[in-house]
């Protein structure tokens, strides 16, 4: 079994659900949780399967995933089952992507982005512990943060400037304009991404303030410490953690803001695109449909050649949520 648990944790697309407890509020209104686990004791015998139980038992759905993280897992055993492995991935010279796709308020936040034990902080620590052996002595650490909203880019680093994707002639996808600081230890770390965060969360002149309207992309480069200062270095390895916009804003939703109709467009635009493209992606397709979002667009040099994907779907236990945690449930199924 324990050769088999180490392949499964290297596939090249994983997915993976994560499901929070009930929020206190939920507690307080008897809201029943409608997605028992099954499996996630004994994940490496049995298939790890979370069921969603619709109007009140009537109509059951069962899927089967990578993993199931049930309400009592940690950001730290989570870690391990998913972003810890791309960082090795990327000390290899490969590009690897973890995202957080679900619902607004289903838990992606606090798994990818949590300012003290989010994923990107624990990886940050071995990233930082890899770099400390001589082995890696060559190489150092950047970080880039910048956001997508209704199909342009932001640089939460440098007060949302809006930057610009092209491809160069060796198919790397350069960010034109955007800040990337050297970072040498994990509060170097958390400091940068503290300033970006408060950016992101904050609404400038036209630009969104609500963070569950915009994809959050945080780029961890490996690049050779003898390039010094020089941006245009080829990073080496790349770890981007990406918090995507909430998943429940649907174009047909019934919203009749002209706005809010147009983000929902955008946006269900960028999740059918991305999973399209990581489909094409697990069945090595030749045609993978990159420029059918920025998102894609963005991320397509993390998708070709040596890389690897890692999705966690985060869903909400209670009945009131059931039919987006249905949507998302499905979303991943198809990703896979
Ligand atoms: P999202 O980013 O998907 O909108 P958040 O990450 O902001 O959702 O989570 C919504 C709320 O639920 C937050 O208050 C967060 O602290 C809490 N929460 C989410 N996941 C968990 C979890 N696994 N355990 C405890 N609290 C959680
Ligand atoms: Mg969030």
């Amino acid at each position: 079994h324990l050769s088999q648990k180490k392949s499964d944790l290297n596939q090249k697309i994983r997915v993976c659900v994560r499901k929070r407890p009930l929020a206190k509020k939920e507690l307080e209104k008897c809201e029943k949780d409608i997605t028992p686990v099954q499996g996630v004791r004994t994940v490496h015998v049995n298939e790890p399967k979370v069921k969603v139980d619709l109007t009140k038992y009537i109509e059951q759905h069962t899927f089967n995933f990578d993993d199931v993280f049930d309400v009592d897992s940690t950001n730290d055993y989570i870690y391990q089952r998913t972003a810890q492995p791309l960082v090795k991935y990327i000390f290899g010279g490969g590009k690897a992507t973890c995202f957080a796709y679900g619902q607004t308020g289903s838990g992606k936040t606090y798994t990818m982005m949590d300012p003290q034990h989010g994923l990107y902080i624990l990886a940050a620590q071995d990233i930082f512990n890899m770099l400390q052996q001589p082995e890696y002595g060559h190489l150092c650490a950047w970080i880039g943060f910048y956001e997508i909203y209704q199909g342009q880019l932001y640089d939460l680093l440098a007060d949302r400037k809006k930057l610009f994707a092209r491809e160069d002639g060796k198919h790397n996808v350069v960010i034109v304009g955007l800040k990337e600081y050297r970072i040498k230890n994990v509060s170097d770390l958390m400091q940068v991404f503290e300033y970006g965060n408060q950016v992101r969360s904050t609404g400038s002149t036209g630009a969104n303030s609500d963070s569950s309207r915009s994809h959050a992309i945080m780029q961890v480069l490996l690049k050779p410490a003898s390039a010094g200062k020089k941006k245009s270095v080829e990073p080496i390895g790349k770890l981007s953690f990406i918090d995507l916009a909430g998943s429940e804003r649907g174009a047909d939703r019934g919203e009749t803001d002209l706005k809010t109709r147009m983000e929902g467009a955008e946006i269900n635009k960028s999740l059918l695109a991305l999973k399209e493209c990581i489909r094409a992606l697990d069945q090595d397709k030749k045609h993978t449909p990159f420029r059918q979002s920025k998102l894609t667009q963005v991320l397509k040099d993390s998708f070709v050649g040596n890389s690897r994907t890692c999705m966690i779907a985060t869903v909400s236990p209670n009945q009131s949520n059931s039919e987006h945690t249905l949507n998302t449930l499905r979303y991943a199924d198809r990703v896979k």
